[in-house]
């Protein structure tokens, strides 16, 4: 409990409009005990929650010099008007000989824009610009490199499934995560 009471005065300290001489009661209120503390501390809480969500249209995803994503899955809340995706390549070989991307598409997409990304090639970041399965892509990066998209994620269905490629040549077979609407 000690714990919630210093995330909860940090939330309330975050509020900015809270008068010192209020905050001091609220500590006192909170260092008591009883039914409406635990209901100020239940409610505290579910509203400090809520409005995380609200701030967390956005994932990063780690790659490195192997093949694979981490983490592999992204969930994406149908609140979200838009939602930004960052691509951190942390490990060492340069974009030529171990680049990745991030590409995302409905799952039963990715096979084919991975052959046409192959085949649109370096000059156009393994994906092809005419390919409208493409929902959102990073451009290529090397080991120590970041890229980021922001993308309409309105428009994604809740009963579609969905999912993220790296069509660097060579990667796709295995080079894939989901991603959930909910
Ligand atoms: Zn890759």
């Amino acid at each position: 409990m000690a714990t919630l009471n210093v995330d909860l005065t940090a939330v309330l300290c975050g509020l900015g409009s809270v008068p010192k001489k209020a905050m001091i009661d609220m500590h006192t209120f909170l260092s008591g005990s009883g039914a409406w503390r635990q209901l100020f501390l239940g409610l505290a809480l579910i509203l400090s929650t809520s409005s995380v969500l609200a701030e967390e249209c956005a994932a990063t995803i780690e790659a490195d010099d192997t093949l694979q994503f981490t983490p592999n899955k992204i969930e994406i809340s149908r609140a979200c008007k838009t939602f930004t995706v960052t691509l951190k390549h942390r490990g060492r070989l340069p974009k030529l000989a171990m680049g990745h991307n991030w590409v995302l598409a409905k799952l039963s997409d990715l096979d084919g824009v991975s052959r046409t990304g192959m085949l649109a090639g370096a000059d156009q970041q393994y994906v092809d610009p005419a390919d409208r399965r493409v929902i959102a892509h990073t451009h290529v990066v090397g080991g120590g490199d970041t890229a980021s998209v922001t993308f309409d994620a309105s428009t994604l269905d809740a009963l579609e499934r969905y999912g993220f490629v790296c069509t660097f040549a060579g990667h796709s077979p295995v080079m894939r995560g989901v991603v959930v609407v909910k």
